[in-house]
């Protein structure tokens, strides 16, 4: 069991409500700022831990500069990311780019910033050394293939874009020594939203054991492994969380009868956490605009898809609460929707609710990770804001709602504009 609770009170929401209309994130700044704490503690026995924060999950300054203030490092898959990473002041190794399918620029930028660079490709070993030249140190992204079986992961592995195979991770770090890089990292990331620790351990393991072969066979040191993110969150209150402290405690039992026994005691340990570090921190508040009763009861918000895409997008459920209702027996059956003209533009389908009327509040859980920065502009609909309640329970905004001139912005100022 997981408490859903929302750190305001319904006055304290109605007075930030007067200054920030809805619908609007807010990002609680203590629970990020403890996930990361747990997350470190729970690795403190590595020679060297880092969380890189999935700067994809919550691409915003003010949350990076959380992260860094925690010892923090971010992960980061463009070049806006890279911007955002390094105007935070995050930089060189502290920076993990994990791209795909990647423009030259984007190597170039990594490049020129000392980022760890993690080819996601044999193929780009050339590429990378053509465009921005090579680096001091190298990381491959590994996929094990059909060797792998299960649910919770990115889809199959042998069905996933992503990473090199096995025989490939073998031929591109024995190139990269041979082309005389001296410093290397192995990647894999296999898992998404994943509560099981025990599968969690089981991929671990079968990259600690790359590792060591690649140690053993090629003669080259490993400085680090990167086990990406993919930790989930309970967004169910009946789901039990991630037990992120018993993952650490396997991990370092592996880490010994893996690693340590072929000689890798220094090997550091990284994350690329997005979902667990912010994702629970984060709740999208929004207004009822309208309620429709036809074949089913429709409960219909100021916020849309284009806040928050999971739930139509994945299917996902995010628990929904009303401000000032929390005690109210919930009898209200209804799908909760935003106003795209998409069918799957909902929040919810048959959920029961407190009987809920036109200007109640509606918090939407977990949308710390992966919300707002999903969201798009189809059917013209414009993104929510976002702001951080501190420490000190002040509120501030963080980024401001889109306006029909950034929405403008792109059809305007060119030769050929109508505008
Ligand atoms: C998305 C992603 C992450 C973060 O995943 P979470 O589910 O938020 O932990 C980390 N690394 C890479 C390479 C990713 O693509």
């Amino acid at each position: 069991m997981n408490k859903k609770e929302f750190p305001l009170t319904p006055m304290e929401l109605e007075n930030v409500i007067k200054k920030f209309p809805t619908p609007f994130h807010i990002y609680e700044e203590r629970k990020i700022r403890q996930n990361m704490r747990r997350l470190q503690k729970a690795f403190a026995w590595a020679p060297l831990f880092r969380e890189y924060f999935a700067v994809k999950a919550l691409p915003t300054p003010h949350i990076l500069q959380i992260i860094k203030a925690e010892g923090g490092g971010a992960d980061c898959s463009s070049l806006p990311e890279l911007i955002l990473a390094e105007q935070a002041g995050i930089c060189a190794d502290k920076i993990m780019f994990s791209s795909n399918d990647t423009p030259y620029q984007e190597y170039q930028k990594a490049f020129s910033l000392q980022a760890n660079i993690n080819l996601d490709d044999i193929s780009h070993i050339a590429y990378l050394e053509k465009y921005a030249g090579l680096p001091e140190l190298i990381c491959f992204r590994y996929n094990p293939g059909p060797s792998i079986k299960g649910n919770a992961f990115i889809g199959e592995p042998a069905e996933a874009k992503y990473g090199l195979t096995r025989d490939q991770m073998f031929e591109a770090y024995r190139i990269m020594r041979d082309k005389g890089v001296k410093r290397f990292g192995v990647h894999a990331m296999v898992l998404s939203n994943s509560l099981q620790v025990n599968t969690f351990v089981e991929i671990a393991e079968m990259v600690f054991s790359l590792a060591a072969e690649l140690h053993t066979k090629l003669h080259i040191p490993i400085e680090f492994i990167n086990l990406g993110g993919g930790i989930g969150i309970p967004y169910r209150p009946e789901e039990v969380e991630f037990d992120v402290e018993a993952l650490g405690r396997q991990l370092q039992e592996r880490y010994q009868s893996i690693l340590a026994s072929v000689g890798l005691t220094k090997t550091a340990i990284y994350l690329e956490s997005g979902r667990f570090i912010s994702g629970p921190a984060g709740y999208l508040v929004s207004t009822v605009l309208h309620k429709k009763e036809t074949y089913k009861n429709y409960v219909g918000l100021d916020a849309s898809m284009a806040d928050l895409m999971r739930p139509g997008m994945y299917k996902a459920y995010h628990h929904i609460t009303i401000s000032g209702k929390e005690a109210v027996k919930p009898s209200y059956l209804c799908d909760v929707t935003g106003s795209l003209c998409e069918n799957n533009d909902k929040f919810a389908i048959d959920r029961l609710l407190p009987p809920v009327d036109i200007g109640d509040r509606l918090i939407i859980y977990d949308t710390g990770a992966h919300g707002r920065s999903m969201g798009f502009n189809y059917n013209g609909k414009l993104r929510c804001a976002e702001l951080l309640l501190r420490e000190d329970g002040t509120v501030v905004q963080i980024r401001r709602a889109e306006t029909i001139d950034d929405y403008f912005a792109t059809l305007r100022g060119f030769s050929g504009s109508l505008l």
